[in-house]
């Protein structure tokens, strides 16, 4: 009789397998085990991911799939929410600042990458907002990470949502200080951090997204302000989605609780509503001085180029009036939502552009992304590291242009693949 112990299954293969390990293996085994993998068990889900665009991202767009078959698609799965990227007086301006400042700036700001351009937006970023400065980033991902890397350090502590983007947890990691983590929107828990923390401790930052990139919910930034004075810390907000998107003027969530003026640290990227690229802090003159010496990802960076600046002059020129298209964004963001719940779909709380549906299994959510794009919809696909496996999700996001017609072919495949994949009766 055979008396051995079966040995437990091994654990499934995944993402994090092939993450760095502790030192015992050598750099490129996970590369090659990695490469093993994609051959033998693919993820379906990553068929839809990293697909080519063959021309500017509107709301209908043609795109090549990874097997070359190329198709026009409802873009539902675009940052560009108010479709600025091909905005006519954008366009020109960036055009023309081509023209006489060439393509790049071929330098870092504090040596020759500061054009007047720069410090043009720079000042209209400051106007935009109330604050007294503002500072441009070359990327919105390293800027949360020189910003945060620089105004913390070890002995400080850095007190983050749980949602917040991953650039900002990147940031905290690289800044040696603690870092706390409250559970999503969850006051009660921000504040028992907060109460806990030594007295001696008195380098404190709460941050938050404005709105959540995942989830397209809002952060309760009164409640967190509150908090955040109670406890002698310092608020810095990440208005990446909500930029042009919420608050009465589209000037985010401080606007839209009446806050402006009153948050410390006010930070966004110039990639979603904007559709450049590129990150900010508006703030006081005294924080924007220390951050253009202190924030590494500003100092030993190249500036943005000259024709993304003068289009993001355009931009802010447009959202400073509200005259960029967030009336006409919330009007398809209500219509696509009310639908969406009416069917019995499962949208989270979100309230902005951002709309996730939630499958929460990746097979599934492999089919479905599938299917869509085969009906000519297009929408990001979501799951881990980004969200957790169990709340895998398409990720809807809507454009200021989107016509009635396209959100109703939207609806109506949303709706059969509801059914067939079991997401909705
Ligand atoms: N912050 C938030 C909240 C974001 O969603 C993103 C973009 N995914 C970033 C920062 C990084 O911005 P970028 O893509 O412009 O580097």
């Amino acid at each position: 009789m055979n008396t051995a112990v079966p040995l437990p299954p091994p654990p499934p293969r995944r993402f994090e397998t092939f993450l760095s390990q502790d030192g015992t293996h050598e750099l490129f085994d996970k590369v090659a085990a990695l490469d093993l993998f994609m051959h033998e068990e693919r993820p379906g889900y990553l068929s839809g991911l990293g697909l080519e665009m063959l021309g500017a991202v509107r709301n209908q767009v043609e795109l090549r799939e990874k097997d070359g078959t190329e198709h026009e698609v409802v873009m539902m799965g675009s940052n560009s929410y108010l479709s600025l990227n091909t905005h006519p007086r954008v366009v020109a301006a960036s055009q023309a600042a081509c023209e006489q400042y060439g393509y790049g700036m071929g330098s870092v700001p504090l040596f020759a990458g500061t054009s007047h351009l720069h410090r043009e937006l720079e000042k209209r970023i400051a106007a935009f907002y109330g604050t007294e400065e503002a500072i441009l980033f070359p990327c919105g991902y390293s800027g949360n990470v020189g910003l945060i890397a620089s105004l913390c350090g070890p002995g400080d502590v850095v007190i983050n949502d749980a949602a917040n983007h991953a650039s900002i947890f990147d940031g905290c990691k690289l800044s040696g200080a603690d870092v706390k983590v409250y559970i999503h929107n969850n006051m009660r828990h921000l504040e028992k951090i907060l109460r806990g923390l030594p007295e001696t401790q008195k380098g404190r930052l709460v941050v938050t997204d404005g709105v959540f990139s995942m989830d397209g919910d809002v952060a309760p930034l009164d409640e967190i302000a509150v908090l955040a004075k109670r406890y002698g810390a310092r608020l810095m907000i990440d208005e990446a989605h909500a930029l042009g998107v919420i608050g009465p003027t589209g000037r985010g969530t401080a606007e839209q609780f009446g806050l402006q003026g009153k948050i410390d640290v006010t930070y966004g990227t110039l990639s979603k509503a904007p559709a450049a690229v590129g990150g900010y802090c508006a703030g006081s003159a005294t924080l924007i001085q220390y951050l253009r010496y202190y924030a590494r990802s500003y100092v030993f960076s190249s500036s943005l180029p000259a024709p993304v600046v003068a289009g993001l002059i355009e931009v802010f020129d447009l959202m400073a009036k509200d005259e960029a298209g967030r009336e006409a964004l919330w009007k398809n963001v209500h219509y696509l939502v009310s639908r969406l719940k009416a069917l019995g779909f499962d949208t989270g709380a979100t309230h902005s552009a951002i709309v996730p549906v939630i499958v929460g299994d990746e097979d599934k959510l492999s089919g479905i992304h599938r299917d869509l794009r085969a009906e000519g919809i297009f929408t990001s696909v979501v799951t881990y590291p980004a969200v957790r496996r169990k709340e895998c999700r398409l990720r809807v996001s809507l454009m200021s242009t989107h016509t009635r017609d396209q959100l109703d072919r939207t609806l109506q495949a949303l709706e059969t693949l509801g059914r067939k994949y079991g997401l909705i009766a």
